[in-house]
């Protein structure tokens, strides 16, 4: 009310203290804390590089034994290799000794007799005598002939798979009437009754024409040859479709197949025939021939007798198709 100013003045170091105080208390929590911050973050790169190490530890661990494998694996490898050379070697050498030992048989006996038929030659001036022995000695090489024939199919190239051979489509039909040109003499000989069944379309599988020709000749001359010792002689060939497959099938009234299996029967050199008369290769050979045709051969034998062997092979379409 008097219009006066009152002022009062004081001393600021107690504020300025305080302030210093609180500064300092602020810096030193400050400074705390990003300790505490740096020496954690230091334990987490410290555990980190630790784990990284027992990581690199176990990896450079890891390596050493996959060497150490790398290693045992490439030597049982080689062992492998030398095994594999060795079996083959051996294997070679007991193929050897199991071909032999009927070919030598096979040829060994027509041998023998050429080499008497031309030593008796020797002290004979009859010329009729001359001519029969030609004949025989001529027999002799035809048979020596047929073996040598049959073996050549298995020193082909094309022998088990990699047939390089022409691949042509043919009638089943065909096939037989190819055949049956052959075998027309021996089936009138045996006396034996022929019937045929087929379509009147064509039956087309894609094939060699003369190898099925041969599987059927030697299907027919087995068929033939186990009639020998029966009355009734007949021999029925069925060509057919079903399924999408094309069948043939030669059906005889002889012995039929008796313990044997089919197997047993496709093995090389299993003949239940007299020594010359066979070898024991056709069934094989024929096996192999249809099998590069992608067919298969059953054989059975049938109730009322004789056996009935039957190919079914891919028709033609379906073969181009897959
Ligand atoms: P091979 O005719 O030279 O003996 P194969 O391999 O053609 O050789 O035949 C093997 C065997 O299979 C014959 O010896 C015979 O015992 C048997 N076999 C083949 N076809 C017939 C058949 N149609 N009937 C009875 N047995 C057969």
């Amino acid at each position: 009310k008097l219009g006066w100013t009152l002022h009062f003045l004081t001393d600021e170091s107690p504020i300025w203290q305080r302030s210093m105080m609180v500064v300092i208390v602020i810096a030193i929590i400050t400074s705390v804390l990003l300790t505490i911050a740096l020496f954690l973050r230091s334990e987490r790169i410290r555990i980190a590089l630790q784990a990284s190490q027992a990581d690199s530890r176990q990896l450079r661990a890891t390596n050493a034994k996959l060497a150490r494998e790398i290693e045992e694996r490439r030597m049982a490898e080689q062992r492998l290799e030398r095994a594999r050379s060795e079996l083959a070697r051996a294997s070679k050498l007991a193929a050897l000794g199991q071909l032999s030992a009927p070919v030598t048989h096979e040829l060994g006996q027509p041998i023998a007799a050429m080499r008497n038929y031309l030593a008796a030659a020797e002290f004979d001036d009859d010329p009729n005598g001359r001519r029969d022995r030609l004949n025989r000695l001529n027999g002799l090489v035809t048979r020596i002939e047929s073996i040598f024939n049959q073996l050549k199919f298995f020193a082909k190239p094309g022998f088990s798979g990699s047939t390089d051979e022409r691949l042509d489509e043919i009638d089943l039909r065909d096939v037989w009437t190819g055949a049956q040109e052959l075998l027309d003499v021996d089936i009138q000989n045996a006396g034996i009754e022929l019937t045929l069944t087929q379509p009147n379309r064509p039956v087309l599988v894609r094939g060699n024409h003369l190898r099925l020709e041969q599987v059927l000749i030697n299907l027919v001359r087995n068929a033939i040859a186990a009639m020998d010792s029966t009355n009734h002689r007949a021999i029925h060939i069925g060509i057919d479709i079903k399924g999408g497959r094309a069948l043939l099938s030669v059906a005889d009234s002889g012995q039929g197949l008796g313990d044997y299996s089919l197997e047993q029967l496709q093995e090389p050199f299993l003949t239940t025939r007299a020594s010359g008369e066979g070898m024991g290769l056709g069934l094989a050979i024929s096996t192999e021939i249809i099998k590069e045709h992608d067919g298969r051969l059953t054989a059975q034998s049938q109730p009322e007798g004789g056996a009935l062997f039957a190919m079914d092979l891919p028709l033609a379409e379906q073969k181009e198709a897959a």
